[in-house]
């Protein structure tokens, strides 16, 4: 029996001894890397004697930068001393659990550049109908690269902060009219954080020694905005005032058991986004709209993996650094309520959905909340857990 006295800290729990993700606790002494352990967080400053020297200032910090840069060697070799501490018959000297419905945390890390993809067949030929309803939906170069644009950084918000209502420019009958967005959307996603050397044209076999871990994402999105700002460059201020974030990044190591091949294009592709691995992953997403699940997206089904998203991000030269962020692109499966967008769910705000509590909605309104969080297979039939991520409206 471990230590670690939490029923949420079991082997067939999502936050149990298999998953082990890092966030950025409060402290008595200030901001503190952390482990979650079940429904605990585990400050590992107070422990860090328990490490190597060089494990020890890594774990000793106050946000997740230094072991963001120290790469896959490092990564792996906290993982395991991590793994023998939390599952010790005895607490280590000066261990303290902090009950996660008390503690607060932080954005665990300095978002450096954060770019978005648009991977998922269904949510890219869902909105196709919708705004380009004459066209066909899926362009040319969709099944080739993973599109995508460069996103907003200094926007980033960890989980539980407050989103405010944007306002901007819109269509109206006459011309374009100013003010706060009447169709504010969500998109669930799947987030990478990248860590290790900075480095450029990252193939598909090395993107794994670039990527820390995972983490679930809420990219709002203002349709209004977005839809008369969008051509011919793609989306801005309807996407760049918040992206959410959770608090808690589950290492890469963790999805080896969920690791599945990517669906088949159907034709070739370029060589440097040949897989000679798969590196899809078999994660479940679970959308609640004010408590009510709307939708199970699933990720499995995306067009391009991360490793392949990366290798494409730095094919002609860019950099990746420690700190990045990029996120899959909504995910949509076949299915209605696989949707990862309202817009989709709602289909352009003709079909309105009932909450549990009767009302009905189509985009969001002040005051909603929307929670997202995920699974995926672990070892030995267990699950990991990817943490929500968590946002509630406010007016403009
Ligand atoms: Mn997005």
């Amino acid at each position: 029996m471990s230590w670690i006295d939490d029923p949420a800290f079991a082997a067939d729990k999502p936050f149990g001894p298999q998953t082990l993700p890092y966030g950025v606790v409060e402290t008595a002494d200030g901001p503190a890397v952390a482990v979650r352990v079940g429904d605990h967080a585990l400050p590992l400053r107070p422990i860090a004697d328990e490490f190597s020297q060089e494990l020890a200032e890594l774990v000793s910090a106050d946000s997740l930068d230094p072991l963001l840069a120290a790469g896959r060697p490092a990564w792996s070799a906290l993982r395991a001393r991590l793994h023998e501490l939390v599952t010790a018959t005895a607490a280590p000297d000066g261990a303290e659990l902090l009950p996660l419905a008390e503690t607060r945390t932080r954005l665990p890390f300095t978002v450096g550049d954060y770019v978005d993809f648009y991977s998922s067949r269904n949510h890219a030929e869902n909105v196709g109908k919708m705004f380009r309803p004459d066209g066909d939906p899926i362009l040319p170069n969709w099944s080739h690269l993973p599109v995508g644009y460069h996103g907003r950084s200094g926007t980033v918000v960890v989980t539980g902060t407050d989103v405010e209502r944007p306002s901007g420019q819109r269509k109206g009958d006459d011309g374009p009219v100013f003010g706060p967005s009447v169709r504010l959307d969500i998109e669930a996603e799947i987030g990478f954080v990248c860590g290790g050397p900075v480095a450029r044209r990252v193939s598909t076999s090395n993107a794994a020694d670039h990527v820390f871990g995972v983490v679930t994402v809420n990219d709002w999105s203002a349709r209004d905005i977005q839809a008369w700002e969008y051509v011919p460059l793609g989306p801005h201020l309807g996407k760049s005032f918040a992206t959410s974030v959770g608090a808690w990044i589950t290492p890469l190591e963790a999805f080896a058991a969920a690791r599945v091949p990517v669906p088949d294009p159907g034709h070739p592709r370029l060589d440097y986004l040949v897989e000679d691995s798969s590196w899809g992953l078999d994660i479940d997403l679970e959308v609640r709209w004010n408590g009510t699940v709307v939708s199970r997206p699933p990720f499995a089904g995306m067009a391009f993996s991360f490793a392949q998203q990366l290798a494409h991000m730095t094919v002609n030269g860019a950099t990746v650094r420690p700190g990045d962020l990029f996120a899959s692109g909504t995910v949509s499966g076949p299915e209605k309520r696989q949707r990862g967008s309202f817009l989709e769910l709602s289909w352009g705000g003709k079909e309105p959905l009932t909450l549990d509590d009767g009302s009905e909605r189509t985009f969001l309104q002040d005051g909603d909340t929307v929670v997202i969080t995920a699974t995926a297979p672990g070892p030995d039939g267990s699950v990991i857990g990817l943490s929500e991520v968590a946002g509630t409206i406010v007016g403009a």
